[in-house]
Order: structure tokens, then C-alpha cells, then sequence
């Protein structure tokens, strides 16, 4: 495989400065360094360029391989340049080019960044997560200001180059260490980065380029949503900076809890009381559901606790087809107060049942209840 030209690894024309060189290196060194860049042949790529920065930012050396192209440096005669491990540890490379953003949690701004994420927290009532709802909601965020189209300069005039960094958004010192000297490169604190200086702001953003508005917004709940799903709107977050993409939207779903239907996934439970007569005879009785009501009919004898089940009347299932099951946990409810006639009823009814006590099984109502309502709410 033969060797790239020197210049054509980082991008620069034959007659390049030493500037125009050591920020071309810069540029590229960043993008391949191996602890930012995992891609495979990053780290050959890393090689590459700081193999072609060695030469060219040494005048001897690059006139030399002006010369002589990659000749001036093999077998020996460049004095073992080929060998680039010995030109600076990864560390000392690191600390040149990331001190000032990666190295001490200092970010540089100039490079587009994605707007932030935000949270908007929805309360929807019971059917509308079983059904599904459009709903549009108010939501104050920010937006690129409309007057400057988010340059912070006043409309009518310019921002000018950073006079403190002459427009590099950096600040670079050269400092001097046991292994030689280094520049450490800080972003520039009066332009933040961005390399231009605002001369005059805008009045409606005050130089942010950012300006908070309230619009409405449609969203689509989907049916079958419970209480924390996350409802993602892609874009609909924050503005970009340095023309980024914008952040995204989260829309946290809460779901009012129901007079009488409590949900367990995509079951419904309704618990529902029938009296004495109902239970021992049984009954045909029309019980709610999200549909409306619907027809169940209690066979005689049910015991309380007893669960019928309504197969497909509970939530549809969010990405699948299908829906769960109402499940009406019966109780029996024992009258409280007695009109003359139902005591003598009840009196008669007394008689014929007698007065013997029986233990209960092994599985008596206590039991039974417990496996009931360890069903519903899971203990
Ligand atoms: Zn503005
Ligand atoms: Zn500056």
C-alpha cells in the first residue's frame, strides 16, 4: 500500500502556513483521537495525521520531504522518523489538543450543538388512555428568536470577529513542561466560543437568540397508555445552537385514576357488591365496562370474592392486537338495616338453616379472599 502525501492526510495546499498546517492537524487529530473516536481505522487515521503534522510542522523536516517526498525519511536517513511512538505519548497529545474542553469538563461552543431535551407532564383522563386521545397542549419553550433569526445581533447589523481570540473561539497559551512546551487551548470566555463579538444586541432576545414562546401543540395519545410512558416528539425541543438540530419533546403521560375501574396492565378490575338473595339464588345483572354495560350473569350460589370475567373488555394493548379483560370481583354485600318484613324474612330463613356452626375447610373465606385480592393487587 503506498504511503499518502503528507498534505493531502490533512487536507492542506503545498504552500500552507504553519497556522493553516497546526489547524488542519487540530482539527483532525480531534475527530480521530482514539478515546473520541471508537470507529474502526480511527486510530490508524490518528497515526496518519500526526505522522504527517510531525514532518510538516518541522521546517527541516518538511523541506526535506518537499524534496524528497516520502524517500527523505526511509531506511534510516531521516533518523527514524517512521517509528512516531517516540514523537510524544498518547497523553501528551491529549493534553495539547483536549485540555480546555474534554480534559477539565470545559466544552468548546463553536461546533453546532443539539438543542436540550424538555419535559412536559400530561394528566389524561381513564377512558382517554384506554381509547386514546389528541390533545393539544399550551407549551411555553424556547424558540430561535424570530428578529435576528438567532444571531443575538441586532437586525441591520453584524456581529464582529472576537477582537480577544481574532475569531477562534479560543484562547491558547504555551506553556512549558518536563516534556517540553505545549499550548494549552481554553475557549474564550468573551465570545463563549463562537469567535464574534455582538456589537449591539437584539432588542427582543437581548442577544441570546433564543426567546421563549407559548404555542399550541397537537399530540396523539396513543390507545392504551398507562401512567409514566414517555410520548416522544422528535424535534419539537429546544433549538440547536450554531445550527444544531433541535432537541426532543417528552410528553410524561398521567392517567387519572377511575370512580370505580381500577387497572392492572391491560386488565381492568371493578370490584361490585351484590346482596344476599343474588349470591344464593343468582342473577342476571348488567355491570359497567368501558364499552357501556354489559350483561353477566351470577350463578346461584357465588361465593364472595368470586371473579367473572369479561374476556376483551379491558385496555387495547399498545403494540400489539389485541385487548385485556374486565374482571368483576363480586362481593356480597349483608344489609345493614332490616325493614319489618325482610327481618321476619330473614328470621324464617334463619329457622331453616339451624344454628349449627361448621369450621371452615382448608380453604376457607379468608383464604379465598386473600388469593382474590393477592390477584388484584398482587401480593
Ligand atoms: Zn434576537
Ligand atoms: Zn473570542
Amino acid at each position: 500500500m503506498s504511503k499518502r502525501d503528507y498534505y493531502e492526510v490533512l487536507g492542506v495546499a503545498k504552500g500552507a502556513g504553519k497556522d493553516q498546517i497546526k489547524k488542519a492537524y487540530r482539527k483532525l487529530a480531534r475527530q480521530y483521537h482514539p478515546d473520541v473516536n471508537k470507529e474502526d481505522g480511527a486510530d490508524e487515521k490518528f497515526k496518519e495525521v500526526n505522522e504527517a503534522y510531525e514532518v510538516l510542522s518541522d521546517e527541516q523536516k518538511r523541506s526535506a520531504y518537499d524534496r524528497f517526498g516520502h524517500a527523505a525519511f526511509q531506511g534510516g536517513a531521516g533518523g527514524g522518523y517512521q517509528d512516531f511512538t517516540g514523537f510524544g505519548s498518547m497523553a501528551d497529545i491529549f493534553e495539547e489538543f483536549f485540555t480546555g474542553f474534554a480534559g477539565n469538563g470545559r466544552r468548546r461552543r463553536t461546533g453546532p450543538r443539539r438543542g436540550p431535551d424538555l419535559r412536559y407532564d400530561l394528566e389524561i383522563d381513564f377512558l382517554d388512555a384506554v381509547f386514546g386521545v389528541e390533545k393539544t397542549i399550551e407549551i411555553n419553550r424556547p424558540i430561535i428568536c424570530p428578529d435576528c433569526d438567532g444571531s443575538g445581533a441586532e437586525p441591520g447589523t453584524t456581529p464582529i470577529t472576537c477582537p480577544d481570540c481574532s475569531g477562534t473561539g479560543e484562547i491558547r497559551r504555551v506553556q512549558q513542561s518536563i516534556l517540553g512546551q505545549f499550548v494549552n487551548v481554553t475557549t474564550c470566555p468573551t465570545c463563549s466560543g463562537s469567535g464574534r463579538k455582538i456589537v449591539e444586541k437584539c432588542h427582543n432576545c437581548h442577544g441570546r437568540g433564543q426567546v421563549q414562546q407559548t404555542k399550541p401543540l397537537n399530540i396523539k395519545i396513543p390507545a392504551g397508555v398507562d401512567s409514566d410512558m414517555q410520548i416522544r416528539l422528535t424535534g419539537e425541543g429546544a433549538p440547536g445552537e450554531h445550527g444544531g438540530p433541535p432537541g426532543n419533546l417528552f410528553v410524561i403521560v398521567y392517567v387519572k385514576p377511575h370512580d370505580y375501574f381500577q387497572r392492572r396492565g391491560d386488565d381492568i378490575y371493578l370490584p361490585l357488591d351484590i346482596n344476599v338473595t343474588q349470591a344464593a339464588l343468582g342473577d342476571e345483572i348488567m355491570v359497567p365496562t368501558v364499552d357501556g354495560e354489559a350483561e353477566l350473569k351470577i350463578p346461584a350460589g357465588t361465593q364472595p370474592g368470586t371473579k367473572f370475567t369479561l374476556r376483551g373488555r379491558g385496555v387495547p394493548r399498545l403494540k400489539r392486537a389485541g385487548r385485556g379483560d374486565q374482571h368483576v370481583v363480586v362481593q356480597v354485600a349483608i344489609p345493614k338495616k332490616l325493614s319489618p318484613d325482610q327481618e321476619r324474612l330473614f328470621m324464617d330463613l334463619g329457622e331453616t338453616l339451624g344454628k349449627e356452626v361448621i369450621p371452615q375447610h382448608e380453604k376457607g373465606i379468608f383464604n379465598q379472599l386473600k388469593d382474590t385480592l393477592g390477584d388484584w393487587f398482587g401480593f
